[in-house]
């Protein structure tokens, strides 16, 4: 059986011919599988019958299956998608009561071997990166599930996107070309790996850039990020400016917030001193915690300070709204359970 979401339009075109048919069949269902998000040949009304039981003996568009399915309160939906070889990971769509748009928070990886300290995913260690396919499957799944056209991709699911490097800039050429969402749409969120920082400012099709800073304290930051021990704040920085002097965008800075670990006024201070000549955006993470927990939720007045202190730094600050928290779907809290 070929699986029609591994194939680009012109080997989805060799594939057709191979079935007989010409070439341009290969547009239309191009077209259903990614404009209409149809996975049912025998809705594909403008492809005639014959064909259309040629391709349900010989082809699936997505081998994947959703093993569980959580709505929360708020209406994100988290997805846990099972590949062909019985691995899963997680996929989240958001959507915020005012604005229009649809993110879907995806997975690059199953499991991560950064071992960030406040991390859910981190938990499980390594297991295999994800193919450009496997990405693209969760905006299908989606997109079928509900119906409705993801606007927005961020790479903040399971993973360390810049560690699956060429599968993920695969990814990306393909959800930008295939399912026509623009490059501002998507972005990535990495921990910090500056070389790979400064390898995807020479890509054809460069993201939107997040990182997740969390300390501006390097030993702080290396007691909840091991990332530090080898790529320091300050090289960090560097590709940072690299990035945007290259881009002309900004990046945005994740920073979670721990109570009375991260939180603090000295650790505003410290992250006022390294934004201060970065062209940033500030969004702030109060920690949401996963079960047994050596870490605090922080204050609202802690948060409200904090925020404040970056502010009058004339940065623009948000504090992300909590999502599908009653659902293990917020921040840090993706692990792959099923
Ligand atoms: S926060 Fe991101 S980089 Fe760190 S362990 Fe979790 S998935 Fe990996």
């Amino acid at each position: 059986m070929e699986v029609l979401a591994k194939l680009n339009l012109s080997q989805l075109e060799n594939f057709v011919e191979s079935l007989g048919e010409k070439k341009f069949r290969a547009k239309q269902l191009f077209s259903w599988i990614y404009s209409k998000s149809v996975c049912d040949f025998d809705l594909m009304s403008d492809i005639k019958k014959d064909f259309r039981e040629k391709l349900k003996e010989n082809a699936v568009i997505l081998d994947t299956k959703i093993k569980k399915k959580q709505v929360s309160a708020d209406g994100t939906i988290k997805y846990l998608i099972e590949y062909s070889d019985g691995n899963c990971a997680e996929t989240v769509l958001m959507r915020f009561d005012n604005r229009s748009n649809l993110s879907a928070c995806v997975s690059s990886q199953v499991g991560c071997y950064m071992g960030c300290d406040f991390c859910a995913t981190a938990k499980r260690g390594f297991i295999r990166n994800l193919e450009p396919y496997e990405i693209i499957s969760q905006i299908l799944t989606i997109q079928q599930d509900t119906g409705l056209k993801v606007t927005n991709v961020v790479f903040m699911g399971q993973g360390e996107p810049l560690n699956n490097f060429d599968n993920v800039f695969s990814a990306i050429e393909a959800i930008n070309t295939n399912l026509n969402i623009g490059i501002r749409r998507i972005t990535i969120s990495t921990c910090g790996i500056a070389d790979k920082i400064k390898k995807m400012c020479e890509s054809d099709f460069v993201p939107t850039l997040a990182i997740s800073l969390h300390c501006a304290d390097s030993d702080v930051r290396k007691q909840i990020m091991p990332v530090e021990n080898k790529y320091s704040l300050d090289e960090l920085k560097k590709s940072l400016i690299y990035y945007t002097d290259k881009t002309g965008k900004r990046v945005t800075l994740e920073y979670i917030l721990i109570g009375g670990l991260t939180d603090t006024k000295q650790m505003a201070q410290k992250l006022c001193d390294y934004i201060k000549d970065l062209k940033c955006n500030i969004n702030l993470i109060p920690y949401n915690p996963i079960g047994v927990d050596k870490y605090k939720k922080p204050n609202k007045k802690d948060t409200m300070i904090f925020k404040y202190l970056l502010e009058s730094q004339g940065k623009k600050v948000t504090v992300r709204l909590e999502r599908g928290a009653d659902i293990d779907a917020a921040c840090g809290q993706l692990a792959g359970k099923s």
